[in-house]
């Protein structure tokens, strides 16, 4: 049978979202039931609501930083038991047959992975995300929270954590290596404290010093304003690695410059405009620049276990539901200090 559930939703590209409620399906024998916490709120959330990257799904409930306890679980569920601290990102199933699956990047599946919302499942309905009380999962897309990390501060890590601890790996971050970090947001600030906690040495670029202070406190030894011009000057060529997680078009050539022989950039913003870049900036010392989306399911849980070790949350400011679209004001604004977390009981 299924569940009613309260969640807050957008009723159309760009309204504002509202109460309302959902149908949750039946726990089948490999479905874990979560009673969500709480949920952080993404800037794709954003950018999805407005219809940003094309023709979305509506009535859209948002929402793929789920933290929550598991509350029922199917006859064959073995990964999960009623009880336990559990965390659902963005995706909620994948082919599970291709090379991507097989391999443990479902992110890349070729199939495209049913993502958390805004899609459609393999039962042929509209998936709906976390801004709401409870949510049906398949148990091999749901992850462990580990004691260690409080369920509101880890919940942006299923979203904002994973994607930059994934190519922060895969571009072997660790002592010796300079890595800078553009826009120090939801996903700027978790990947400075990673970073910084994989020994790297760590510079954040951001549009101004306003958030410096937190910046040097959360991890990085250098701060430094991108509307200055003698930034890009004095950091000519520095960098083994850019992590790029701005929301609004940049001008890469600019940043280019920055990195060092073979040093790459990594672009993670999703701006909604398409971007124009020099490629003639790319040319000298075999600089490349490469894109990285979230990470895989047991990418997700080493990167939990990894921030639990190292002490790693989201800085977080909790709200209650009905502050949604306020908060969506002031993520726009780049006002985020520096992620919105829902807190689910108020919904
Ligand atoms: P966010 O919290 O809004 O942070 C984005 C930051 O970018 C802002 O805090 C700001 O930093 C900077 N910024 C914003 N507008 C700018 C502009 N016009 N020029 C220069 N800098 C600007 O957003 P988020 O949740 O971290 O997400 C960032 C982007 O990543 C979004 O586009 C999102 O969709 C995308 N994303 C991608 C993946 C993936 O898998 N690749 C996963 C999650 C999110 P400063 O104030 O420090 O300048
Ligand atoms: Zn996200
Ligand atoms: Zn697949």
């Amino acid at each position: 049978m299924t569940t009613t559930v309260a969640a807050y939703a957008a009723p159309a590209a760009k309204a504002p979202l509202e109460r309302t409620t959902v149908e949750r399906r039946a726990v089948g024998p490999h479905d874990v039931l979560i009673d969500i916490k709480f949920v952080g709120i993404c800037h794709s959330d954003i950018h999805q609501v407005r219809e940003g990257w094309g023709e979305a799904i509506f009535p859209m409930v948002p929402g793929h930083e789920i933290a929550g306890i598991v509350a029922e679980v199917g006859a064959g569920v073995t990964e999960h038991r009623v009880g336990d601290r559990v965390g659902v990102g963005c995706m909620v199933d994948s082919c599970r047959v291709c090379d991507n699956c097989k391999a443990g990047l479902e992110q890349y599946c070729d199939q495209v992975p049913v993502w958390t919302y805004n899609a459609v499942g393999k039962d042929g309905q509209p998936t709906y995300g976390g801004y709401s009380q409870r949510v049906v999962v398949d148990e091999n897309y749901v992850v462990r929270i580990p004691e260690a990390l409080g369920l509101d501060v880890a919940a942006p890590l299923l979203c904002a954590g994973i994607t930059t601890y994934s190519p922060l790996r895969h571009w072997n971050t660790g002592p010796g290596r300079k890595v800078a970090v553009v826009g120090f947001g939801g996903l700027g600030h978790v990947a400075v404290k990673l970073a910084h906690a994989l020994g790297a040495e760590v510079t954040v670029l951001s549009q101004s010093l306003r958030k410096q202070e937190d910046g040097l406190r959360l991890g990085a030894d250098h701060y430094r304003a991108t509307g200055d011009p003698a930034t890009f000057e004095e950091l000519a060529g520095s960098f083994d690695l850019i992590l790029n997680t701005v929301s609004a078009p940049l001008d890469f050539a600019a940043y280019f410059k920055l990195l060092r022989t073979d040093g790459a950039m990594v672009n993670l913003g999703l701006p909604e405009e398409p971007v124009q870049i020099e490629l003639r900036s790319l040319s000298g010392g075999r600089r490349s620049l490469s894109s990285s989306g979230i990470g895989g399911i047991a990418e997700t849980q080493e990167m939990l276990d990894f921030c639990a070790e190292h002490g790693v949350v989201a800085e977080i400011e909790l709200i209650r539901a009905d502050e949604i679209n306020d908060a969506y004001e002031r993520v726009l604004a780049s006002d985020v200090r520096y992620r919105f977390v829902i807190d689910t009981a108020t919904i």
